[in-house]
C-alpha cells in the first residue's frame, strides 16, 4: 500500500461509524425503484450536513453533487443505488420490501465516501472532478406501477440510470465506478471479485384475455386465458433448444395473478418477464420468437394477447483496463489473494449499468459481505466492514488511480474506449425504439385471425 493509499484508509477510517449507522438505518427503510423517499430525504440531509451542494432529479428519487478538485481533468461517477425489493415472506420486511440484493450498502459506501473526501488531503494530487450520485430503480420490477408512471409523464424509461441518464445526470461524465455487495462465503476468503459483465433485458408484459363463464355450467361459452398463458409458457419452453449459448438467453415468465374465482373461467391472465440476452441484436431476435409463441398460444384457445415490451437494461461490457486497474486497487487493499476478477465471465442477470457502459468506460465490481440468497428471504448483511467501509476504500483508491498524475490512466482508458452511442442522448432514443404495445391477435366477424406481434 502507498502513503496515499494509507491516506485514504485513514481518511474512511476516520467516518466509519458514519457508515456503519447509515447502511442499519438505509436497511430498515426500505422502498422499491422511484418510491425510495425515505433513502433519498435521509441521504440529502447526512450529504448536506458534510457541506455538499446537491442537485436533486425532483420528481423521483436520486440526486449528485461535483466534487472538484481545482484542476482541468476527466470526471468520474461513484454510484449508490437505492431502490428494495418486495420480499414479504422476508423476516426483516417492512412494509413487505427487504433491500434483499443489498442496495443499501452501495448508499451507506457512497455516503462514506463523501464523508472521506471531506477529509483533510483528501483530494490532494487528483484532477478533474469526482461526481457522486445516488440512482433508483436498478430492480427492474413493479412493471405496471412504472408503466403508470410512464403515462402520468413522470419517467420516460423503467430503469433509474438511463432515466437519470435522459435527465442529463451523465452529461460531462468521463468514466463511471460503482461496487455492489455480493454473498461469497467466508470460507472463500474473497473480499472482492467481478465478472466481464452482464446480460441486458427486455421487460415484457403479456395479458392474455379470455372470457369469463361458470365453470362448471357453461364452460362452452367460456375462453380460458389461464390455459392460453399456459400453451404460451409450453410454446416458450419448447423455444429453448432454439437458444444459442452465446447469446445467454433468459426468459422466465411469473403469472402476476389472476383475478377470478375457482367457479369462473379466468378471462385474463398477466404474465411478465425479462427477455434477457447478451447483447441487444439477441435480445431482439430471440423476443420476436416469444411474442409469435404467445401470439399463436393465444390463437389456439380463441383468446387474445395484449403485449407490452419496453426497455429494459443494456448489456453492461466491463472496461477491461478499468477491470484491471481497479482489481489492481482491491488486491493493495486487502491483498491480491483475496481478490478473484474472472475476466472470462458473465452474469446472466442485468444490471442498468449496463447503459452507463454503453457510453462511457465502467466497471461495477463485488465486495463481499452479504449471506444467503440474493433476492431470496434468507438475505443478510454480515461483513459491514468488507461491504461497505473496504468498498469505499477501494472506490476511493480506483478514483485515485484514476485522477492522480494529471489523470493520465483515466485519459488513455477513454480515449481506448469506443462508445457503443456517440452521446447518452443517442442511447435514450435507440433504446426507446423498443417499446410496443400491441393486440397480438385480431379476429375478424368470421372468426379469422390476424397476427401482429413485432414493431422491429
Ligand atoms: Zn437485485
Ligand atoms: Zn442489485
Amino acid at each position: 500500500m502507498t502513503n496515499r493509499q494509507q491516506q485514504i484508509v485513514n481518511n474512511v477510517d476516520a467516518i466509519k461509524q458514519l457508515i456503519y449507522d447509515s447502511e442499519r438505518w438505509l436497511w430498515a427503510h426500505p422502498q422499491t425503484g422511484f418510491t425510495e423517499w425515505d433513502a433519498n430525504t435521509y441521504l440529502t440531509e447526512q450529504f448536506e450536513a458534510l457541506g455538499y451542494t446537491l442537485t436533486q432529479a425532483g420528481n423521483v428519487p436520486g440526486f449528485y453533487t461535483d466534487i472538484d478538485t481545482g484542476k482541468p481533468g476527466p470526471t468520474l461517477v461513484i454510484m449508490g443505488e437505492l431502490d428494495a425489493l418486495d420480499i414479504a415472506n422476508h423476516p426483516e420486511s417492512v412494509n413487505g420490501m427487504t433491500h434483499c440484493c443489498g442496495h443499501h450498502a452501495q448508499a451507506a459506501a457512497l455516503l462514506g465516501i463523501a464523508a472521506a473526501l471531506k477529509q483533510p488531503g483528501a483530494l490532494d494530487g487528483m484532477c478533474g472532478k469526482i461526481r457522486l450520485m445516488t440512482v433508483p430503480a436498478e430492480e427492474m420490477i413493479q412493471l405496471g406501477f412504472r408503466e403508470q408512471l410512464r403515462k402520468d409523464g413522470i419517467i420516460t424509461f423503467f430503469a433509474g440510470k438511463i432515466e437519470l441518464m435522459k435527465r442529463g445526470f451523465f452529461d460531462g461524465v468521463d468514466i463511471a465506478v460503482m461496487v455492489h455487495g455480493n454473498n461469497t462465503a467466508p470460507e472463500a476468503n474473497i473480499d472482492f471479485s467481478c465478472t466481464a459483465g452482464n446480460n441486458g433485458c427486455i421487460m415484457k408484459t403479456l395479458k392474455f384475455k379470455g372470457r369469463s363463464a361458470h365453470a362448471g355450467g357453461y364452460p362452452h361459452l367460456g375462453i380460458n386465458a389461464q390455459y392460453a398463458a399456459m400453451l404460451g409458457m409450453q410454446a416458450a419452453n419448447n423455444l429453448r433448444e432454439t437458444f444459442q449459448e452465446k447469446d445467454i438467453i433468459r426468459f422466465h415468465p411469473v403469472a402476476m395473478g389472476v383475478n377470478c374465482a375457482v367457479n369462473i373461467i379466468p378471462d385474463e391472465l398477466v404474465l411478465e418477464s425479462h427477455v434477457r440476452a447478451k447483447t441487444l441484436a439477441a435480445i431482439e431476435f430471440e423476443n420476436k420468437k416469444l411474442n409469435r409463441a404467445m401470439a399463436g398460444a393465444a390463437l389456439s384457445m380463441g383468446a387474445g394477447v395484449e403485449i407490452s415490451d419496453r426497455p429494459g437494461h443494456s448489456p453492461a461490457f466491463h472496461d477491461p483496463t478499468l477491470m484491471k486497474l481497479a482489481e489492481d486497487c482491491c488486491g493493495d487493499l486487502v491483498g491480491a489473494d483475496r481478490v478473484s476478477f474472472d475476466y472470462n465471465a458473465w452474469m446472466s442477470g442485468t444490471t442498468d449499468f449496463g447503459d452507463v457502459t454503453q457510453i462511457m468506460p465502467g466497471v461495477q465490481f463485488f465486495a463481499s459481505g452479504e449471506a444467503g440468497i440474493v433476492h431470496g428471504i434468507d438475505f443478510q448483511v454480515i461483513d459491514v466492514e468488507k461491504l461497505c467501509v473496504n468498498s469505499a476504500k477501494a472506490q476511493l483508491f480506483v478514483a485515485d488511480a484514476l485522477l492522480s498524475n494529471d489523470g493520465a490512466t483515466a485519459k488513455e482508458i477513454i480515449a481506448n474506449y469506443k462508445p457503443a452511442y456517440p452521446s447518452p442522448q443517442a442511447l435514450v432514443e435507440t433504446v426507446d425504439r423498443l417499446i410496443m404495445d400491441k393486440d397480438a391477435v385480431i379476429y375478424d366477424a368470421d372468426g379469422n385471425a390476424t397476427i401482429d406481434f413485432q414493431n422491429l
